[in-house]
């Protein structure tokens, strides 16, 4: 018998424990530590921000549905990762054994390092929900009290989509309650040019967005770094192509949503040859770390390097899909373990992202991520609207069944010619 435990329950965590449980052997032993019982879809935080659906909606307690699937639930959540012992400290003081560990704490928000950024500071977040919700309240004020707005990201960010994504869908918010006229918008971002996404664009993303933009009247600043935020004012510069001062910029709002760099969680922080020194989790391609063999990472956690150089530092997002596929290939080589056998599956890596501005798209899918690539594709549209919305009912309806995976997806996947394992090693001999 082997102890699995799941570091985290988000969409890698979640998605990670169904798939283990249906590859491990039944005396096997599955638990997931998290910060609480619920998973909550964070792809629709935007759309709770503006008041399009309520937490309770994008939110699902996991504990009937963990029992249901004989999966142990701690919701106590890490302490601290105590990797050279195979055992976690958990926050109430009491251990966990394991002999395979897969992290998937998602990212710890890196507020604090931009001064007055964040919920606590002057700028509402969207990376959770409960963050999302305190949007919301703001974005009433805003309804009332209308008034110039801020969005983006700042340096060494790395999930631009939601950025835009929350851009757009202000502009919509605002036109449907007939605001818009009363409300400037301008997006802040490090990116050095619109559409780069992390990814060096993906097909047309450039022309698409910034075409976007100049229809929608949103003005943008890029290779924008964020000096300092007040309570009605955003201090920004801009560089140029070696990174020095090219333009200060001091932009009044009366709301702002920033999306803040990430770093690893305090749980793993600092471990020697466990993570980066961000805190990411180092892995191989069989998304195993070297110096802890019995650790595999999944998610945001996960320490992927930057697609080239910019003048501003600028991270590389890591989408549901290529989370998806990082998870299929960690269940898999786990399950060799178990079985006596080497670890041979490795994980696309591919991105497929759909990028809602409230009333229409843009979906891109790069593959791989790094280019040159194979396909590298974009589209702009209202399916790309309608498609968001039945993937976050499908995968909430996924996360309550308790089921990894349906033969839908995977006959969808396949008709795109997508696939979430790269390639399964032939083992020597
Ligand atoms: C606003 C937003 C919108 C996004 N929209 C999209 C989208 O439309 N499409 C897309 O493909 N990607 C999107 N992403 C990117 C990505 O898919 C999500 O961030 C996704 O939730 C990441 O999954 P994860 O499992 O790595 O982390 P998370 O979903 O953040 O989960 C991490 C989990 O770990 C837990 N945890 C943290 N610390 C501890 C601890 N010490 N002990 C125990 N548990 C802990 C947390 O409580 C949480 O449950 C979006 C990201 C953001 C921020």
């Amino acid at each position: 018998m082997s102890r699995i435990v799941v570091l985290g329950a988000g969409l890698g965590g979640v998605i990670m424990a169904y798939e283990m449980k249906d590859k491990m052997r039944p005396s096997d032993e599955l638990t997931v530590v998290n910060l609480g019982s619920t998973y909550s879809f964070v792809p629709s935080n935007p759309w709770v921000a503006v008041g399009w659906r309520e937490p309770e909606a994008v939110t699902v307690d996991l504990e009937p549905i963990f029992k249901h699937r004989g999966i142990n639930l701690r919701p106590e959540g890490a302490r601290r990762v105590m990797a050279s012992e195979n055992r976690i400290a958990l926050n109430d003081g009491t251990f966990i054994d394991y002999d395979y560990l897969i992290v998937a704490t998602g990212p710890d928000l890196a507020f604090d390092e931009v001064p007055g950024l964040g919920p606590e500071g002057h700028t509402q977040s969207i990376c959770q929900v409960d963050h999302a919700a305190e949007a919301k309240r703001a974005f009433d004020t805003l309804l009332n009290e209308p008034g110039p707005v801020v969005v983006g990201a700042v340096q060494g960010a790395s999930c631009f989509g939601p950025a835009y994504e929350f851009a757009f869908i202000l502009d919509t918010a605002l036109r449907q309650a007939r605001k818009r006229d009363q409300v400037p918008i301008t997006f802040v971002t490090p990116e050095p040019y619109i559409g780069h996404l992390g990814l060096d664009g993906v097909g047309d993303t450039k022309g698409l967005i910034e075409s976007a933009m100049r229809e929608r009247h949103i003005k943008w600043i890029t290779n924008a770094k964020v000096a300092k935020v007040a309570p009605d004012r955003m201090y920004v510069e801009e560089v140029d192509e070696a990174g020095k001062t090219a333009a200060k910029h001091e932009l009044p709002f009366a709301f702002s949503m920033m999306l803040p760099a990430f770093r690893g969680v305090p749980a793993v922080y600092g471990i020697e040859g466990l993570v980066n020194p961000r805190g990411f989790v180092t892995v191989d391609k069989h998304q195993r770390n070297e110096a802890f063999p019995n650790i595999f990472a999944v998610g945001v956690c996960v320490a992927v390097p930057a697609v080239g150089k910019t003048p501003l530092p600028v991270g590389v997002p890591k989408t549901g899909f290529m989370i998806e596929s990082m998870v299929t290939a960690t269940a898999e080589n786990i399950a060799a373990l178990l079985t006596g056998e080497e670890p041979r599956a490795v994980a696309s890596w591919n991105a497929v992202c759909l990028a809602d501005f409230g009333d229409e798209g843009i979906a891109f899918v790069a593959q791989p991520q790094i280019p040159p690539r194979n396909v590298n594709w974009s589209s702009q549209g209202r399916w790309v609207h309608a498609a968001k919305i039945g993937f976050e009912k499908y995968f909430l309806h996924k996360v309550r069944q308790g089921k990894a995976e349906t033969f839908y997806e995977n006959l969808a996947l396949h008709m795109l010619g997508i696939r979430k394992l790269k390639e399964i090693e032939i083992a020597p001999g």
